[in-house]
């Protein structure tokens, strides 16, 4: 595998960056969350890049505790009227599930590619 000289060698900060996982320079994303077809430094082809369902999941996770929590808490020792949860908790879950989003897929395509991750194949054994 050829290594060219990037200026963050680690693909966690490649894909937060958005960044090739492989040169860390050219371009991984084409519109918000759609990959391009391949790396226009390195010409690594993207094909291999399924993050699934993964970047969702956590930014599910991650927001919604975020978000809970701070509404269970505003309500606790507040207790503001509806519109209040409603102006504040709206704006937060765009914020905690839209700025994420990106940079969490770029991070799992990132890893998938160092690690080498694929789908699991079955392989045909001559000796059973
Ligand atoms: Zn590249």
């Amino acid at each position: 595998m050829s290594n060219q000289a990037s200026p963050d060698p680690l693909p966690i900060t490649r894909g937060l960056r958005g960044r090739c996982p492989r040169c860390g320079q050219g371009k991984l994303f084409q519109g918000f969350l759609g990959l391009r077809q391949s790396c226009d430094h390195c010409g690594l082809d993207y094909h291999f890049a399924d993050a699934g369902d993964g970047p969702a999941v956590f930014v599910i996770l991650i927001g919604g505790a975020i978000v809970v929590c701070a509404a269970l808490f505003t309500e606790i020792v507040y207790q503001p009227p509806y519109w209040v949860h409603a102006a504040l908790w709206l704006p937060l879950i765009l914020i905690v599930t839209l700025l994420p989003l990106r940079p969490l897929k770029g991070v799992l395509i990132a890893l998938q590619y160092h690690h080498k991750a694929a789908e699991g194949r079955l392989e045909h054994r001559s000796d059973a």
